[in-house]
Order: C-alpha cells, then sequence, then structure tokens
C-alpha cells in the first residue's frame, strides 16, 4: 500500500514561511498585495478565488477582490490590469482562468507587467523557466516540484512521464523536472501518444495532469512508482451534498495497492499550488521593497 503524500501538511510549512516573511515586510511598512480577478460567477472559480484569498489573509497579505461581470469586455480588462501595473501598492496580479470565450486569454496574459506575474503564466515568465533564469514559476508544477523533493526516493536519474502538455501544467512541469537541480529523464504524453500505458509503465514518476477523471488505473503504473494526480474533476454523484465529488485523473484505490507514493485528490496538489501563489506574492513584494 502506497505512502498517501499529504499536501496540506506540505504546504503549511510554505504558508508559515510566507507569514514570516510577510511580517518582516510589514515591519517596513510594505503589504503584499495580489489582485485578483475574475470574470463572471463560474461556481469552480468561484471556489478557487475565495480559497485564495483566504490564504492571503492568513498570511497577513491583502487581496483586492476584483470580481466583474461576465459580460466585461477585453479592452475593459486591459484597462483594469494597465491600471494594476501602475498601482505601487499592488506587487501580484492573478486572472482566474478559463476566461470567456470571446476574450483572448493569451492577450490578457501579456498585458500583465512580469514582475507582478505571480501565476507565472506570462511569455516572460516561462521564457526565464526555459533558460533556467530566476522568475516566477507556474504554481501548480513548481507545487509538484516541491512534493517530489520531500520524499525519500531519488529524483536524479529518474524517468518521470508528464501526462499533459498544457502551458500551465504538463509543459512547465517537464522544464522543471528536467532541469539538472532535478535531473529526471522526462517523457511527455498527450492524446496522440500511441499506447499510453506502454510508456506509463515505465514511469518511476508519474504525473496525471490529463484532466480526465480516473484516466490511470492499476495496470498503467510500474510497482513502486510515485503517482502525482493534478486531475480535479467534477463527477456527477447525487449521493453528495453538493451534487457531484471531486475525482483526480487516477483511480486512486487500485493505483495505491501498487504505487509506493500517491497523491489524493482533494487534498494534494491543490493545496500546493496555492501555497506557491502565496510564496510568489511575497517574492514580488520582496523584489518591489
Ligand atoms: P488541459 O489544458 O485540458 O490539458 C490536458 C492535457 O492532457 C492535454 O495536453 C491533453 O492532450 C492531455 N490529455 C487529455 N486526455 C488525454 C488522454 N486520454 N490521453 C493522453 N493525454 C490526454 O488541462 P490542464 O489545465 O493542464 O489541467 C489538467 C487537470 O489538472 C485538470 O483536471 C485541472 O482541473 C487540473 N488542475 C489542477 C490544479 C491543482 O491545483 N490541483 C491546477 C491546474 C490544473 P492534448 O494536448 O493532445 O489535447
Amino acid at each position: 500500500m502506497a505512502v498517501i503524500i499529504d499536501g496540506k501538511a506540505a504546504a503549511r510549512k510554505i504558508h508559515e514561511d510566507a507569514k514570516r516573511r510577510t511580517a518582516v515586510l510589514l515591519e517596513k511598512g510594505i503589504k503584499p498585495c495580489l489582485a485578483v480577478i475574475l470574470l463572471g460567477k463560474d461556481p469552480a472559480s468561484v471556489s478557487y478565488v475565495s480559497a485564495k484569498e483566504k490564504a492571503l489573509a492568513q498570511a497577513g497579505m491583502d487581496g483586492r477582490d476584483l470580481r466583474l461581470p461576465a459580460s466585461t469586455s477585453e479592452a475593459e480588462l486591459l484597462a483594469l490590469i494597465a491600471s494594476l501595473n501602475r498601482d505601487s501598492l499592488v506587487h501580484g496580479i492573478l486572472v482566474q482562468l478559463p476566461l470567456p470565450r470571446r476574450i483572448r486569454e493569451e492577450r490578457v496574459i501579456t498585458a500583465i507587467d512580469p514582475a507582478k506575474d505571480v501565476d507565472g503564466f506570462h511569455p516572460v515568465s516561462l521564457g526565464r523557466l526555459v533558460l533556467g533564469q530566476a522568475g516566477f514559476i507556474p504554481c501548480t508544477p513548481h507545487g509538484i516540484t516541491a512534493l517530489l523533493r520531500e520524499l525519500p526516493v531519488p529524483l536524479d536519474g529518474a524517468h518521470a512521464v508528464v501526462l499533459g502538455r498544457s502551458n500551465i501544467v504538463g509543459k512547465p512541469l517537464a522544464i522543471l523536472l528536467s532541469r539538472r537541480d532535478i535531473n529526471a529523464t522526462v517523457t511527455i504524453c498527450h492524446t496522440g501518444t500511441k499506447d499510453l500505458a506502454a510508456i506509463t509503465r515505465q514511469a518511476d514518476i508519474l504525473i496525471a495532469a490529463a484532466g480526465k477523471p480516473a484516466l490511470v488505473d492499476a495496470g498503467m503504473i510500474k510497482a513502486g512508482a510515485v503517482v502525482i494526480d493534478v486531475g480535479v474533476n467534477r463527477v456527477d454523484d447525487p449521493s453528495a451534498k453538493k451534487g457531484y465529488r471531486l475525482r483526480g485523473d487516477v483511480d486512486f484505490k487500485a493505483v495505491a495497492e501498487k504505487a509506493a507514493y500517491i497523491t489524493p485528490v482533494p487534498g494534494g496538489v491543490g493545496p500546493m499550488t496555492i501555497a506557491m501563489l502565496i510564496r510568489n506574492v511575497v517574492e514580488a513584494a520582496e523584489r518591489a521593497g
């Protein structure tokens, strides 16, 4: 039976560190501040934004809560970002994704000042990541590598298989894992991958970020592997209070029988994503101060 990786406990340590660093900044008269922009009322986005704002408050930081109607135009959103870029009291800017389809996500992300790009999605941040330069690292991949570093398993030379190639998870994660400080050998899989199971079975570390509930079953993993489940999927369940349950991309019960380490959903990668965001905000404030 696998050891269940406690993402909440790991995240707590990062929050405590951020709180300490925030206290130092407060003494200098600097209050780290994240502006959070949310368009519309998508329930998942609303709950992510609320969790981020709660974490900011707990760290002693300011959260500027900018909830706009779904009908907000791209021009209005860009004008708001421009004003936040100029605002010296705002250290980080986060636009909750996904945006309504008529708004060009790429234009919006690129409009954020890279010095305030605490999500790490700006082309400048991603370029720095590729080049190994200091910059903001996207929170979910950063959180995953932090969890992996805490495990008593060798990462150097390990074969890591990343299932998914999105700009926010799969691609940056593959880059981080292959950097010299981790030194894993990385394979990226996607919908064009032939015989997915044959590849995932070779993984010493398997990271599932496909957004498909229970895609990874026990037959797809090597005995003793580390399995990181990034997926957050709402699956209908009339017996649940909310009418749905959160499921990962991994068939947890079956895979936990075979893996050495596994993250649960919820309670694995999710808390680390928020913790890394908070760390990025304090870092942005330190750099600005
Ligand atoms: P995404 O943009 O939809 O990307 C999914 C990736 O998985 C794509 O590259 C896709 O391949 C690949 N894929 C999908 N089905 C596949 C299959 N059957 N076989 C092989 N590859 C497959 O998703 P994302 O934004 O990266 O998010 C992935 C999951 O992580 C979602 O459930 C999301 O909610 C969750 N997530 C969690 C956190 C957290 O903090 N816990 C943060 C971010 C995301 P193609 O490129 O070929 O389409």
